[in-house]
């Protein structure tokens, strides 16, 4: 079992006494102080590299901590030992005759899964074990296919592996104290992301995006952190759906994350379109800069995905906002790419939206929050902005093509806040 320290906690008598040592003696950076109301506690905590120091207050006589302050006094509560497969992991101490407090894991917060290690086998300390909630093996739901009824129309959410992005590129000019919190980076400040490609069924089988595909080599694929152990041909099985059902595939834009599965290498190492009977719509002012690329855009275009549906000529270029099926309609946002789209789907008096890159995950409904990499970041705050607005009175079901955790869920305002309410 391969293990790393997640956190330290600390029982105190007093949250605000304790600062006097961590805070203003050793000089640390103590976040402010949260509730975590099921455990009657109040929590403040203190990152510490890879790990964090919790100290825990008891809010209430019968909290865990309570117990413990009073009969051992404040001190070492617990240490958090994170794991791949938390099953994997209690099965193999129950066979070494480990005692459990915990036999299967429960939810714990931010979606991770916990168990507890009785003391008494671990001499003297209690141990927690945690899963969180990102990457593929840890959470076989993030890659699950999903469907939704819009009106007359069906959509599925696929799913083409996760993969690896610099977080502070992924939001821009918000600090990593901030986003660091909801989107864990790894040694490499990466944080992860998803590749949820979209299936609408209605007169016709419609795929938007297409995710990353399997041409890349290994270089990329460890610079990327790629990670396709699950790919959009196993949630294509998982939907019933084949390659030939697909009669149009529709680009959001050309960078390889989302264009990278719309062609293949054949056995003779030529490259074709992915989907033979499928129509490619690509917006044409895409396709000029994709085919075009300057040093800022360069490394996000790669011609092998879709220089050959030109040759292929199963291209259809679009000018303007229109109509791609009934129901679905393709509108231009810019900002991410200067021709970036997203898709517009309304049937039956509701409404849905694939939003691409213009909210790539669910921590990018807030106004500023704007990636790095987007070319007119003002357009994309605009833009969003508006999107946003009607989301909130129609009700949209807006899908996150990017998020880790969540494929799509409706947006709420509340108080002036923004928040997602995801719907699985
Ligand atoms: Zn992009
Ligand atoms: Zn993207």
């Amino acid at each position: 079992m391969k293990a790393v320290l997640d956190h330290v906690g600390i029982a105190v008598k007093d949250l605000d006494a304790a600062l006097a040592f961590y805070r203003d003696a050793l000089g640390l950076h103590v976040e402010a102080p949260e509730e975590v109301a099921s455990q009657r506690v109040r929590a403040r905590f203190i990152p510490a590299g890879e790990s964090t120091l919790e100290l825990l207050e008891a809010t209430a006589p019968d909290s865990a901590i309570a117990k413990y302050v009073e009969k051992r006094g404040p001190g070492l509560h617990h240490i958090t030992l994170r794991v791949d497969d938390i099953r994997a992991a209690l099965d193999q101490l129950k066979a070494k005759g480990v005692r459990l407090v915990d036999d299967q894991s429960r939810p714990g917060a931010e979606g991770a899964l916990v168990a507890f290690i009785h003391p008494s086998s671990a001499h003297g300390v209690l141990v927690e074990l945690k899963q969180s909630p990102v990457s593929s093996l840890q959470s076989p739901v993030a890659s699950q296919v999903r469907r939704y009824r819009v009106g007359d129309l069906e959509l599925i959410s696929l799913f083409d592996g996760f993969f690896r992005l610099d977080g502070g590129a992924m939001f821009g000019s918000v600090p990593k104290a901030l986003w660091e919190t909801k989107n864990p980076a790894d040694d490499r400040n990466r944080i992860t992301l998803a590749m949820r490609p979209l299936l609408v069924r209605g007169r016709r089988t419609m795929l938007i995006d297409a995710g990353l595909g399997g041409k890349d080599d290994a270089k990329f694929q460890e610079i990327f952190g790629v990670d396709r152990s699950r790919s959009l041909d196993d949630s294509l099985a998982d939907a019933g759906i084949s390659r030939d059902d697909v009669d149009v595939v529709v680009a959001t834009h050309l960078h390889f994350d989302h264009a990278g599965g719309f062609t293949v290498r054949d056995r003779s190492g030529r490259l074709r379109p992915a989907f033979p009977r499928a129509q490619y719509v690509v917006r044409r002012g895409e396709w000029e800069d994709a085919t075009h690329p300057h040093a800022r855009n360069r490394a996000c275009y790669i011609a092998d995905n879709y220089v050959p549906l030109a040759e292929a000529g199963v291209l259809l270029f679009v000018d303007e906002d229109q109509t791609i099926m009934p129901g679905v309609k393709v509108v231009r946002t810019g900002g991410h790419t200067r021709h970036h789209q997203m898709i517009a789907i309304e049937s039956g008096g509701r409404t849905a939206a694939f939003v691409a890159d213009l909210i790539p995950t669910t921590t990018h409904v807030r106004d500023a929050w704007i990636m790095g990499y987007d070319l007119y970041p003002m357009d994309t705050l605009a833009a969003k902005q508006q999107f946003l607005q009607d989301a909130v009175a129609r009700e949209t079901l807006v899908f996150f093509e990017h998020d880790p955790n969540v494929a799509a869920g409706r947006i709420r305002g509340v108080n002036g806040r923004r928040t997602v309410q995801p719907l699985s």
